[in-house]
């Protein structure tokens, strides 16, 4: 019998949860942060390198691998995980967001999307059915429905009519994505800041039954206060027996606020994108590795992380390499980001099963409010 895509929960402390989810591709040890692989790479990064942060799972974007170099092509090249080289498990999203996000004239009805690509103008339609069968040519080993993300700010009646089509489309994303052993389907929770949307949202999720379940239309501009007011309740109405999923978050602070609130899973494009433009993520606070102050610093980034960043270059190397625009640069700092973000991630599954959660989030917490070390 093929191997099923499985939730094992654990342990809890308070409302925050550790487990593993299983997947005839591998393991996935949540709390997961997932480093997204936009157009089939992680920016920088060889795939085995992002393997070695610790990495278990990674995001790769629909909209971007649907216009280039289509979904048809690389199911003849063998699927995403071939073609990119990772043969550990991928998520792929609906492609929803991005297209509100990125295409031009856009035209939304209860069928679908239509829009024009960003890179070439040529048209094309996103609609529950298609992102389904997009994610599957892809081999997507956990697919999202196709969704509207609701924007934020929005009027209740805005929202709620928002929140009532993307349960429609999902559906037909349920019905669309079938019968598929060993592969997961996400639904996904909308309802923006209103709690009783909220909760028609997962109860309508609840009854078309899910793999796991996603809280949808948060890190959308609402700020951080507004998404933990929403966090403080929204995950308590999806299954305690599912992954709970928060997309596109988030900062260290905001990850670590979120697993106190319920969520296994995680991504974010920051720490990859700040590697490329010289912000550093440590256990004292970002660090801006342009600054002048780090151009006669023998001392590594941080002392005690064992990435190659910090294990082999000083801080005057990495802040030369950045003034100089050299490749290696960009290769360096994400790495230390996304070992940063592992490292948190490990750090946060252990304490939450040994039941010392409270405290770790107070050291987390100390350790930023520290800052960076002393100036030579
Ligand atoms: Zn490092």
């Amino acid at each position: 019998m093929a191997p099923r895509f499985n939730f094992d929960l654990q342990a809890t402390d308070g409302k925050a949860r550790t487990g593993v989810i299983s997947t005839p591709r591998g393991e996935i040890r949540t709390p997961a942060f997932m480093p997204v692989g936009t157009a089939a790479t992680v920016k920088a990064m060889m795939p085995e390198s992002v393997a070695a942060t610790g990495a278990d799972i990674l995001l790769g974007n629909t909209y971007h691998l649907m216009l280039r170099p289509t979904a048809e092509r690389i199911d003849r090249l063998g699927g995403l995980h071939k073609f990119m080289n990772w043969d550990k498990p991928i998520l792929t999203d609906s492609g929803g967001f991005q297209v509100m996000s990125l295409s031009d004239l856009r035209k939304m009805n209860e069928k679908g999307v239509t829009f024009r690509s960003h890179i070439d103008g040529s048209r094309h339609t996103l609609t529950p059915e298609r992102s389904m069968e997009i994610q599957k040519l892809l081999g997507s080993d956990i697919v999202m429905c196709f969704d509207e993300c609701t924007p934020f700010p929005a009027e209740e009646k805005v929202a709620l009519e928002s929140m009532r089509m993307s349960m429609r489309w999902a559906d037909r994303s349920k019905e669309a994505f079938g019968d598929r052993p060993g592969y997961a389907l996400f639904g996904i929770q909308q309802g923006s800041v209103y709690r009783d949307q909220r909760e028609e949202s997962a109860e309508k999720l609840r009854a078309i039954g899910f793999d796991g379940y996603a809280v949808g239309g948060l890190a959308v501009g609402e700020g951080q206060e507004n998404m933990f007011s929403v966090l403080d309740y929204a995950p308590d109405m999806l299954p305690t027996d599912k992954p709970r999923y928060l997309m596109g978050v988030g900062k260290p602070d905001d990850i670590v606020g979120a697993v106190k609130r319920g969520i296994d899973m995680m991504d974010c494009v920051l720490p990859s994108r700040s590697g490329r433009t010289g912000q550093v993520f440590t256990r004292r606070g970002v660090v801006n590795i342009k600054n002048a102050r780090h151009q006669d610093d023998p001392r590594p980034l941080d002392e005690h992380c064992t990435c190659p960043a910090c294990s082999n270059y000083s801080r005057a190397y990495l802040h030369h390499v950045f003034r100089a625009q050299e490749i290696i640069s960009s290769m360096l700092l994400t790495w230390h980001n996304l070992h940063y973000y592992q490292e948190l991630m490990a750090g946060l599954r252990s304490a939450i099963a040994e039941n010392r959660f409270d405290a770790f989030e107070k050291a987390f917490h100390a350790g930023r409010a520290d800052g960076d070390i002393e100036q030579l």
